[in-house]
């Protein structure tokens, strides 16, 4: 079975000299029917899957890289589920939600989640893959009798189920609503819980003032309350940990896992393992092509699912979703572990404060060695920015007037006027000139993987939320600096591009003997990345404490103290979970102090 994709957004018909049409071999057989020809009505072309023999001569020849196809395994087409148009996304299978359960979704981004949510929740009627027909309830009733789905579109089509659901760009909300938090809250509680929950989870401060003007942290923690205080029947978050901090994650998971009602659904879709891993009861792996076909996986345990997932192959599907396993090499010690690929001190501070506004930050002395990566954890408006950027003023202070340290700096909040240039092409090439030449690393580690070269002649003013974040994120890595600050990169990434740009920046401070900070709340990314960790404490906004770079285990467990967290190690991947409060491992590594297991 073959999926032919065309993103006619990126298709230009009458700027190229039609290269997918001349150079299709089917088409210069001769043969009466053609595999990819203009289609009168649009102007733009159309692949026939039943002709085309996959040789992905067009993919290559389309100078837009307007093109994908995809040969997939026959059996596959009987779990069709939904097509977006005649060469549009496909996505195949459906989780299927099971009431008083947490289902967690893991995966890429644009493979189909959002299609996904949207058939679950009746906003969508799936078409089962012909996209010349609009299908009706019926049919999908009858498409999905004597299964368990069934019985949930029943309820779904007859609007016996109400739905509540927390959406991914929390940042658009200040778009589209306007008003008091008080207000808006008070509209969407149902249940008399909004007020209460708002303020535990620390947002009185800001009840009065306008949904304008909060931050992102604060936004995402309304929305939360907000769905939680609907009565519904079926309560869908999507990434809920973003601009979070981890206390405040650990602290939406456990809300969401305690006041979701019983006798409801509730989907997660989360990038951040370990906080997947506490929040499910189940998890479904969705796999494919981003922006071509995705497939939902059969429904497996969380611990297996999560596992199933870093080892990229699902045995019940007999499915290799990846070449390579992805591990945490906790058995390994090696030298960046323990302060870098070398020892040599690349930058050290005495003890120094800065007082800014009314903040006051108090650093203790430390130091960060060649080729080391350094992780920062600490409660946002602690002073972890304000660090590293006295930092760099530090390090300029000591070097001759002419000779500026080269700094390389990836923003918490990304909005356009960041961005020097005008277009993505520009931003790239200004950052790093090689960036948009195929076989380059920073094309194939970072652009390609991104998807920014399909971007390359959108303006910065265009691009969505998240690909802002992912451009602002790859001119910083792509960059050949000196010493890098990233200030949360794995925002908007899905689980495979945190860990590979985990991997690039490891990479890319050992083989340039530089060092990077970064600040990140999702700890898998930290425990995958950091030789040591800088622990920030104090009162937000009022007194922050740098303490100085501790070993990963120790900040580690200073850091959890501070939480009541304790972490264990899974054997099989080496990924660190969160032990539910109170359990057996929770109250045992407790007692003998060990709150994070390396
Ligand atoms: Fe023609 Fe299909 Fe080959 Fe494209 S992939 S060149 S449409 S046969």
């Amino acid at each position: 079975m073959r999926v032919a994709v065309i993103d006619y957004s990126l298709c230009k018909p009458t700027k190229c000299n039609l290269e997918c049409i001349r150079f299709c071999p089917v088409n210069r057989s001769r043969r009466s029917s053609k595999a990819i020809e203009i289609d009168s009505n649009t102007g733009k072309p159309v692949i026939y899957e039943n002709v085309c023999i996959g040789c992905n001569i067009c993919v290559k020849k389309c100078p837009y890289n307007a093109l994908e196809i995809e040969n997939l395994p026959d059996e596959l087409s009987k779990l069709a589920i939904h097509r977006y148009g005649k060469n549009g996304f496909k996505l195949f299978g459906l989780p299927v939600p099971k009431k008083g359960e947490v289902l967690g979704i893991i995966g890429k981004n644009g493979i189909g989640k959002t299609t996904t949510i949207r058939i679950l929740a009746g906003e969508l009627i799936p078409n089962f893959g012909d996209k010349e027909r609009k299908a009706s309830e019926n049919e999908v009733l009858e498409r999905f009798r004597g299964t368990e789905l069934f019985e949930y579109f029943q309820k779904v089509y007859s609007k016996k189920i109400k739905v509540a659901h927390k959406i991914q760009y929390v940042e658009l909300v200040p778009r589209y609503l306007s008003g008091k938090v008080s207000t808006l809250l008070e509209k969407a509680d149902e249940r008399g819980i909004a007020i209460k929950l708002a303020s535990e989870l620390g947002l009185s401060p800001v009840l009065e003032r306008d949904v304008k003007n909060i931050s992102g942290g604060e936004l995402q923690k309304i929305l939360i309350v907000a769905t939680l205080s609907k009565k519904a029947d079926l309560y869908i978050f999507d990434e809920p940990s973003s601009f979070l901090d981890v206390r405040e994650r650990i602290r939406i998971a456990s809300l969401i896992r305690e006041l979701v009602p019983k006798e409801s659904y509730s989907i997660v879709i989360e990038h951040d393992i370990a906080l997947l891993d506490y929040l499910s009861d189940n998890i479904v792996v969705m796999y494919g092509e981003p922006g071509v076909y995705g497939v939902a996986s059969k429904t497996y345990s969380t611990r297996s699912g999560i596992n199933h997932f870093l080892d990229g192959y699902l045995p019940a599907e007999n499915m290799r979703i990846r070449k390579e396993p992805i591990r945490f090499h906790v058995s390994e010690a090696p030298p960046q572990r323990h302060g870098g690929k070398s020892n040599e001190i690349y930058i050290e501070w005495r003890d120094f404060t800065i007082s800014l506004d009314g903040f006051r930050l108090d650093v203790k002395p430390g130091s960060a060695s060649k080729g080391e990566v350094i992780g920062i954890l600490g409660p946002n408006g602690i002073g972890k920015t304000t660090f590293v950027k006295k930092l760099v003023s530090m390090i300029s202070e000591d070097r001759p007037e002419d000779e500026e340290i080269k700094f390389s700096y990836k923003p918490q909040y990304v909005s356009p006027e960041i961005f020097e240039k005008k277009t993505v092409e520009e931003n790239l090439i200004n950052a790093n000139p090689q960036s948009l030449s195929t076989g380059t690393w920073a094309y194939e580690d970072i652009v390609r993987p991104f998807g920014l070269y399909k971007l390359r002649e959108r303006e910065v003013s265009e691009l969505s939320g998240g690909e802002l974040q992912k451009l602002a994120l790859a001119v910083s890595l792509i960059k050949d600096a000196e010493l890098y600050l990233l200030d949360e990169p794995s925002a908007y990434l899905d689980v495979e591009e945190r860990l590979s740009v985990a991997k690039v920046i490891r990479r890319l401070t050992e083989s340039r003997s530089v060092a990077a900070f970064v600040v990140e709340h999702d700890l898998s990314i930290i425990d995958y990345i950091c030789s040591r960790i800088m622990v920030f404490e104090g009162k937000p906004g009022e007194h922050g404490f740098a303490n100085s770079p501790m070993e990963l285990r120790e900040g580690m467990n200073k850091f959890l103290k501070i939480l009541d967290i304790t972490f264990r190690r899974d054997p099989s991947t080496g990924r660190p979970r969160i032990n539910k409060k109170d359990s057996y491992n929770d109250r045992e590594q407790k007692r003998i102090g060990e709150y994070y297991y390396i």
